[in-house]
């Protein structure tokens, strides 16, 4: 089985965060789909397409790499790409419970195991980027600050 994991957010914008995430889990997995959701109910800062392209330039020269761009729920979305793998980033109790939230409403509407196998992986943040949010750099950026520690290098405004 090729494993193929999700790694679904707004990545508005990508962090380094994020990227730390994704370079620690390409040990994990076969090919790892960076999935941006397009949510009607959430306002971005920045358009699909920039929040896209930072990624696909920062992973230009990573095979295992895809970048997409979904709307609709996860799990659909996952099934449809035959990944049987979710990747999510924990940096806090915060997340903790906001993640143990989404685990459960996924497992409770996710298609029966012997149909469709689907687990979520969580990796713990790296201590140097655990303060690190998208949330903190638009603040940042909004305030003409600089954020350039805090993303990585293809994320130019
Ligand atoms: P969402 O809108 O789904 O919260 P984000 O783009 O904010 O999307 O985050 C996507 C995933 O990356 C989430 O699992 C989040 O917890 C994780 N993440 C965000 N920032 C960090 C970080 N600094 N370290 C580790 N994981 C992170």
């Amino acid at each position: 089985m090729k494993k193929i994991a999700v790694f679904p957010g707004s990545f508005d914008p990508i962090t380094l965060g994020h990227y730390d995430i994704i370079l620690r889990a390409l040990n994990l997995f076969d090919e790892i789909i960076i999935a941006i959701g397009e949510n009607y109910n959430k306002k971005y800062m920045f358009s699909t397409k920039k929040r896209k392209n930072w990624i696909v330039q920062l992973f230009i020269n990573h095979p295992k790499i895809r970048v997409e761009i979904y709307k609709g729920l996860t799990i659909t979305f996952c099934k449809k790409k035959s990944a049987n793998f979710i990747l999510r980033g924990l940096r806090n109790i915060i997340d903790f419970e906001l993640e143990k939230s989404i685990f459960y409403t996924n497992e409770s509407i996710k298609p029966s195991r012997h149909k469709y196998f689907i687990e979520t992986v969580f990796l713990l943040t790296s201590y140097k980027f655990s303060h690190i949010s998208s949330n903190i750099v638009r603040n940042i950026i909004k305030s003409n600050g600089n954020y350039s520690n805090l993303v990585p290098f293809s994320v130019k405004i």
